[in-house]
């Protein structure tokens, strides 16, 4: 029977039901149960799942085995050793007979049809590493919703805060003590496509050790206890620098602070991120890599060119420039290059652009290939010339582009024109 909850109705009592290993029927197969599904997995469940028919998305939960199927209505027999019943049919009177067949076996039944019947709600969730944040809003989701999106814009604006010099909080199986290192990708410039990880990261970093490249909006939000080292002002040459960075890293890591090392773009992109990992992990350093949006495919995106177009590019090849084409250093294969007919991505290429289209050009390319720079894309900065191989070099001069910038060389770069 229905229990309809007025103001003077008691609150529902809040749980962190520890579902692994323990069986949760869900009954039906439509969206609803195709959303509902893969937090009951995350939480280790045992999902057993009655329906006649399912969505394309549990089909897949079912062929990677990570719950059974039952292609049939429900049977009162089905709640046999379960502790929790997920009700995700649209039919009130079946319904309406799973919930009563639960509630005879005391057992918590959640229904999508008739929040007011059920026996059990879940909440609106929001989950930050280990910390989940749950939401009742007294029976209206959508007032739950509204609370739960503002407190997730909360945990992202500030992380896990800690009190300056206060302990961190341990998460269950972390250390409590020891410090880490976690190489995280910026993105390509708009602060806003740093990943959700590599922010919560951020904002519960000790020292942040930031690349050039790196959207200072970012830095601006790091609380005024944390320890900013800007690895462009670190005097000395590159490799001396690189090596200065790689001691910062390691050194404060040993200390106990959690490091995040914050490189433009994707880490290991022309990052060296790889020689950082290396760095930590001799020293014994714990350390992780939190992958970035890389400018290489998001800056031309920005400029309106996809790096690969239906019918017009099937692949796409990012290249460096620092080395001039015959350069002896140079691990570049030009003249392969030159003869693909796809998208080619220059990084820190401006420099050598003279000498990098006239190899592409000596290699066979096409001199009227459409060929777009895009100097600090995603920012309020960017600025977009467009040009083709043959005149490129000449045109990024007199148009006084300047690093960072992006050369995209190929079809693609006019494919979205007609749009
Ligand atoms: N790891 C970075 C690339 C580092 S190399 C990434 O994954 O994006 C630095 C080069 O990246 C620059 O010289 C430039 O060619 C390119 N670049 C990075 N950010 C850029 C931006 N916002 N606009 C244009 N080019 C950018």
């Amino acid at each position: 029977m229905a229990h309809p909850q007025t103001p003077h109705d008691p609150q529902p009592y809040p749980l962190g039901l520890r579902l692994a290993g323990r069986r949760v029927l869900v009954v039906g197969g439509g969206t609803v149960a195709t959303r509902r599904v893969p937090a009951l997995l995350d939480a280790g469940a045992a999902v057993a799942l009655v329906a006649p028919e399912v969505t394309p998305a549990l089909h897949g939960h079912i062929a990677a085995g990570r719950l059974s199927w039952s292609p049939r209505a429900f049977r009162p027999d089905d709640l046999d050793d379960t502790w929790l019943v997920q009700v995700a049919i649209d039919d009130p009177a079946a319904a309406a007979q799973i919930s009563a067949a639960a509630e005879e076996r005391r057992i918590f039944c959640v229904r999508a049809d008739d929040r007011q019947a059920a026996s059990a709600w879940t909440p609106a969730v929001t989950r930050s590493g280990p910390v989940t944040v749950a939401v009742l809003g007294g029976g209206d989701p959508r007032r739950a919703m509204a609370v739960r999106d503002a407190v997730r814009a909360l945990l992202a604006d500030a992380g896990s805060r800690r009190q300056p010099a206060g302990a961190p909080v341990p998460a269950a199986g972390e250390p409590a003590e020891g410090g880490s290192v976690a190489l995280v990708g910026s993105g390509p410039g708009d602060p806003e496509l740093i990943t959700v990880k590599g922010r919560r990261l951020l904002a519960e970093a000790d020292v942040v050790v930031a690349d050039r490249l790196v959207p200072g909006l970012l830095l601006d939000e790091l609380r005024a206890d944390v320890e900013l080292v800007d690895a462009s002002k670190i005097p000395y040459g590159p490799s001396r620098t690189q090596e200065e960075i790689n001691r910062i890293l390691v050194e404060r890591a040993l200390a106990g602070a959690t490091v995040v090392r914050l490189k433009g773009g994707d880490p290991y992109v022309f990052g060296r991120g790889g020689e950082e990992l290396l760095a930590c992990a001799a020293a014994g350093v714990p350390v992780s890599v939190v992958p970035g949006v890389t400018s290489a495919v998001s800056v031309p995106a920005a400029a309106g060119v996809p790096v690969t177009h239906r019918q017009v590019a099937h692949e796409f090849t990012v290249v460096s420039g620092h080395l001039p084409p015959g350069h002896p250093d140079s691990l570049v294969n030009w003249p392969a290059l030159a003869a693909l007919r796809g998208t080619l991505v220059l990084l820190m290429g401006l420099k050598n652009l003279p000498a990098i289209t006239a190899a592409l050009l000596a290699g066979g390319r096409d001199a009227g290939v459409a060929v777009a720079v895009v100097q600090e894309g995603t920012t309020g900065d960017q600025r977009t010339l467009r040009a083709t191989l043959g005149s490129v070099a000449d045109a990024v001069a007199e148009a006084g582009i300047r690093p960072p910038a992006i050369v995209v060389i190929g079809d693609v770069v006019t494919a979205l024109d007609a749009a």
